[in-house]
């Protein structure tokens, strides 16, 4: 980290394509949606990657996102916008895990801003900077915004951040903090939107939206190629993840696609949709077949990360759990609270509310059937747990009782 800070980085980008469409568009020049409105994906020379690297290549360079810049669009070292993405750990889940296959959460709330989102605005911001954009605007539901925030204040790029009000104060102050324009709006996460949409044209922003700029889920792909490479290029059976905007999803899915293409992993994962039964869009789409999913009416739910009633990347989502054989589940506020409280009681480990989510669906999934007591279950804890809203404690002690606690 030092002499290494400028120059090149290995570049296999041939061109980007709509992932709706398959039509291409160059790359190296700034791109928002696809002609069809439909996010764009980076697509690179898979061959030329696997001969300019090795597994074993990989595994001998520091422990963060960019031992992957192979698999990754940055041109320039002096791009690459950092706050220190660490490789975050996979740990077992012993105390609540109800099958016989292994349990594992990786835990992402161990990366700058104490969330995932960190992968993908990393890349999108490091992009920006190399493409020369100068303001950004975002809706978000917090987190997103609060890496938006950090890493463009990093990178010198204005950051323009619409949450709804009755967003965790935490995460709007967080946002603040970091040199967010913050603003708070009377609607959801999709109403935010809107007022980036509307507003880019006039304000000169360039519209860093969930899947409407086509690097963050180059970012989140680093959480599949990690995933990979912890479990010694042999995944898990199963992976549950909560689902909002979907990068993750798709991201993971096109990293293990790409991983798969080189002949680096040869069996693919099952991938799960868990979303929150006041807000389930992708859940209605895939049981009744469609492709798209319609917007969800007066969305609810205490896990704010997938309070997201439409997806622009609706139709990748739906093709990666199709493809994969997976399937998309619900569970209540009530459950995903109870296995909060059970996991972090019982491992001592406090998973954020959208990660309970996945948790509970695993749960109960194995009581279906549509997870098999045998196979191994990955979870991702995709933000610090403490960031969020906890129970309050009541508990006061008068110091003179203390000698006589149990
Ligand atoms: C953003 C977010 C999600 C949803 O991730 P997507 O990739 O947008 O579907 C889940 N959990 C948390 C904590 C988040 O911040």
């Amino acid at each position: 980290m030092n002499s290494n800070l400028t120059g090149d980085s290995p570049n296999f980008v041939t061109h980007l394509e709509c992932g709706l469409k398959g039509d291409h568009y160059p790359a190296g020049v700034v791109h928002g949606l696809s002609q069809a409105g439909r996010p764009l994906l980076v697509r690179y020379d898979l061959g030329k990657i696997a001969q300019a690297v090795s597994k074993e290549e990989i595994a001998s360079r520091p422990q963060d996102l960019w031992r992957y810049r192979e698999f990754l669009p940055v041109k320039k070292k002096e791009n690459i916008v950092s706050l220190g993405e660490v490789v975050t750990p996979v740990l077992r889940l012993d105390k609540v895990q109800k099958g016989k296959g292994p349990l594992f959460v990786k835990d992402e709330g161990r990366l700058p801003t104490g969330s995932f989102k960190a992968r993908g605005l990393c890349m999108a911001v490091s992009m920006a900077k190399e493409l020369g954009i100068k303001r950004v605007a975002m809706p978000t539901n917090g987190n997103a915004g609060a890496a938006c925030a950090a890493y463009a204040s990093r990178a010198g790029i204005e950051a323009f951040i619409f949450c709804p009000d009755d967003t965790p104060q935490v995460n709007v102050r967080e946002i603040a903090m970091q040199g967010g324009k913050t603003w708070l709006v009377n609607g959801l996460i999709t109403d935010c939107g809107k007022i980036v949409g509307e507003g880019k044209e006039k304000h000169g922003w360039f519209d860093f939206s969930t899947l409407k700029e086509p690097y963050r889920i180059e970012g989140k792909k680093t959480m599949g190629l990690e995933l990979a490479e912890q479990f010694h290029w042999h995944l898990p059976d199963v992976i549950l993840y909560p689902t909002g905007g979907g990068t993750g999803l798709i991201g993971m899915w096109k990293a293990f696609q790409e991983l798969k293409s080189i002949g680096w992993i040869s069996k693919m994962p099952r991938m799960v949709v868990v979303q929150a039964a006041g807000c389930a869009p992708i859940v209605k789409a895939w049981e009744e077949g469609k492709e798209h999913a319609e917007l969800w009416q007066g969305a609810k739910t205490a896990a704010w990360g997938i309070r997201v009633p439409a997806a622009v990347g609706d139709f990748l989502m739906l093709c990666a759990v199709r493809e994969s054989q997976g399937f998309a589940t619900t569970v209540t506020d009530e459950e995903l609270l109870a296995a909060r409280e059970e996991c972090a009681k019982k491992e001592g480990f406090l998973l954020c509310p959208e990660s309970a989510a996945t948790l509970a669906a695993y749960w109960q999934e194995l009581l279906t059937g549509r997870i098999r007591p045998e196979e191994s279950v990955a979870l991702f804890n995709c933000a610090f747990g403490a960031k969020y809203d906890l129970p309050a404690v009541t508990a006061q002690l008068d110091r003179g009782q203390a000698l006589n606690l149990a």
